[in-house]
């Protein structure tokens, strides 16, 4: 009796992740081994620009030349927000309005997440974590800024988030507190600017990112907490090829 229901339990946990896996959503591809970044590109006919794109992110920031966009328009406010663990990283996502204005460019900010370590590297060096803040105009266009998090003092916003992570994969749970996505950013807010992708699989190109060059701090346990619920997720650093670096300043 006891047996027997507890394998009638595994066959349908099997079923239910078969389900899941044949839904659309990519729950294969990974960080290392077989599913790591090498393989996106031949596990699945959609991933193939992971292989095959020549404007790929993430990038080494080596050199840059001073470029027309010089500054980006925040308008961000506190607001509510939902804490989410896809199973690759901890996205935080907004249903109020938080926008940014990049010359005649407006884009709505959808979510932020996280990698450990960064992902861009700036002068070869990788930072001990990276926030993605996701926005999107009204043509589809995504915008991602990219901010980079040292080690030292714990940071507030992470706490709190960290704090909120449902334990079940793909469950979104409502944060209390509201977040103004401004105070998860530098003061001093100079960029470097390039055309890129996405960072995980389907890897479309098309993104314009923005690497802001301050960092903000977070502690050494907020980074541990990290990897200890997701695992290390930074896509290595992608070629160049064409592409240049522009920077604000
Ligand atoms: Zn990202």
């Amino acid at each position: 009796m006891h047996r027997s229901s507890r394998l009638i339990g595994l066959a349908s946990v099997c079923f239910a992740l078969n389900a899941f896996a044949g839904s659309g959503h990519d729950a294969h591809w990974g960080y290392s081994g077989e599913t790591g970044p090498d393989h996106w590109g031949m596990m699945k006919p959609e991933f193939a620009t992971c292989a095959s794109g020549q404007e790929q992110s993430p990038i080494d920031i080596s050199s840059a030349n001073k470029g027309d966009l010089v500054k980006i328009d925040f308008n961000y406010k506190a607001s509510p927000v939902k804490v989410l663990n896809n199973g690759h990283t901890i996205q935080v996502n907004f249903g109020a309005e938080n926008t940014i204005k990049i010359g005649s460019q407006t884009y709505k900010l959808l979510q932020f997440h996280f990698h450990s370590p960064s992902e861009n590297t700036i002068n070869k060096k990788a930072y001990d974590m990276e926030a993605h803040f996701v926005h999107k105009n009204d043509k589809g266009e995504l915008a991602v800024i990219g901010v980079m998090m040292q080690a030292g003092e714990a940071n507030k916003i992470v706490d709190s988030v960290w704090a909120a992570i449902p334990k079940e994969i793909n469950k979104e749970e409502a944060l209390t507190a509201q977040i103004n996505p401004s105070d998860l950013m530098p003061a001093t807010k100079q960029f470097y600017h390039f055309k890129g992708s996405l960072t995980t699989p389907p890897c479309s190109e098309g993104v314009n990112w923005f690497v802001l060059k301050d960092a903000i701090n977070v502690s050494a346990d907020q980074v541990k907490a990290f990897v200890a619920t997701v695992g290390q997720n930074a896509r290595p650093v992608q070629a160049l090829n064409k592409r240049s670096v522009a920077t604000s300043n």
